[in-house]
């Protein structure tokens, strides 16, 4: 049987960030991003093996935007193409695990919608768009949110009164489930220890950041909760904040609510301590250079990452190791060094060379003699996509 092809849609608001995953080749034959959906200056990028090009779409729709890729993914795919995995944020109670995208089960991703209003809209565009451009291609929808579905209720629930979790869905549900879900069980097989036995600290720090705790191939806990702003210092967000931080800037400035959550959102994490940037390469840079604001977003990211690892620990009964991933768990020696030097007490230390080797795609392990296991683990939220969507093409 010729391998298949798998197309991964993420849409957002006014984007579309695509991948046509072939199960038989390691990288992907043609991916790409469109952007500024919907304005004059719509653009579609593409990258294959043959380069790059970038084609505009001024006042592309979603439906507009795949009308143009998918020909493009056609042909890279040989003209056979199997099924199309969506990224789909919130999937609530209801998902826990991938599922085919039918009448039902979009009327479910629907009734989700007060869960996460800005996500779930945009991935249901990209949805309808897909279907109505191919009605007849199986189509699957991969949650974020589902491999935490197996949290006990003492991790998932919030000490808030218990009506607004039974009425109102307050509970934590975590995110970056399918990268969690990709690298605990790659650390495995690393490792040569069985999924079903096996436990894992796993960190993933790229723009959003989450902590989660991995047993026997399920998730226990994770630092995210109602929404992706819960747990750690990431990019632009800030992470837990007492919450009556509301009450205290609507008193003492005046600000409502929609000011007070688009600074947590947008203008905290990274960019509000250091004042400089939400990337952490610029500000291993300024770091470097002594720049205050940069120095002190540093330390406080590293020791507000490794209070969380610890925290998850509460989850394990054993751990095989500690996994970083993610745009910062990959690439950035410094932070996962700062990290491991704050977890001294659970008896974590990095072997600076081996640490130092892991970067740009590298993975391997990086702990010193005598400390637990650590690994760097690229992510592929793409491909774990393309491998939930071939699965339920072969049930
Ligand atoms: P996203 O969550 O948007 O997928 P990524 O996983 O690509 O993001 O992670 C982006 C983050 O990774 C940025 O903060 C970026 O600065 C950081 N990063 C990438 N390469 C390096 C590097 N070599 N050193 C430090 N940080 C890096």
């Amino acid at each position: 049987m010729p391998s298949r092809n798998i197309l991964v849609i993420n849409c957002g608001s006014s984007s579309i960030k695509f991948a046509l995953v072939n199960e038989g080749q390691s990288s992907f034959p043609l991916q790409g991003l469109a952007e500024r959906l919907g304005s004059p200056e719509a653009v579609i990028h593409f990258e294959s093996t043959a380069g790059k090009e970038s084609v505009n779409v001024p006042d592309a729709d979603h439906q507009a935007a795949l009308a143009q890729i998918l020909p493009r993914v056609e042909e890279a795919a040989g003209g056979h193409l199997d099924g199309i995995g969506h990224r789909v944020v919130h999937g609530g109670e209801k998902f826990f695990a991938s599922t085919l995208l039918n009448e039902e089960t979009l009327a479910g991703i629907e009734a989700n919608i007060q869960l996460a209003p800005l996500h779930n809209p945009a991935n249901l565009s990209g949805i309808h768009a897909a279907m109505n451009l191919f009605p007849r291609l199986p189509q699957v929808g991969v949650f974020d949110t589902a491999f935490h579905q197996t949290m006990p209720e003492h991790a998932y629930r919030y000490a808030v009164p218990d009506i607004l979790y039974k009425e109102h869905g307050v509970r934590r549900y975590g995110f970056h489930g399918t990268s969690h879900r990709f690298v605990s069980k790659r650390a495995a097989e690393m490792a040569g220890v069985p999924v079903e036995n096996s436990s894992w600290l796993v960190a993933h720090l790229g723009n959003g950041c989450s902590t989660c705790a991995v047993v026997n191939g399920e998730s226990r806990d994770t630092s995210m909760g109602l929404t992706p702003l819960e747990g750690l210092v990431m990019g632009t967000r800030s992470g837990d904040i007492d919450p009556s931080l509301h009450n205290f800037l609507h008193n003492t400035l005046g600000w409502d609510l929609a000011k007070i959550d688009n600074m947590l959102n947008k203008e905290s994490g990274l960019k509000g301590l250091s004042g400089l940037s939400n990337d952490m390469r610029t500000l291993t840079e300024a770091r470097k250079q002594g720049h205050e604001g940069a120095m002190l977003a540093f330390e406080v990211f590293c020791y507000r990452l490794a209070k969380s690892l610890a925290g998850m620990a509460c989850a394990l009964d054993k751990l095989d190791g500690l996994v970083f991933t993610g745009g910062i768990g990959e690439n950035s020696a410094v932070v996962r060094a700062r990290t491991l030097d704050h977890l001294k007490l659970l008896g974590f230390k990095a072997d600076d060379e081996a640490n130092a080797r892991c970067t740009r795609g590298v993975a391997g392990e990086i702990q010193a003699v005598g400390s637990p296991r650590v690994l760097v683990v690229p992510t592929n939220e793409e491909r774990q996509i393309a491998l939930d969507a071939l699965a339920l093409l072969d049930a």
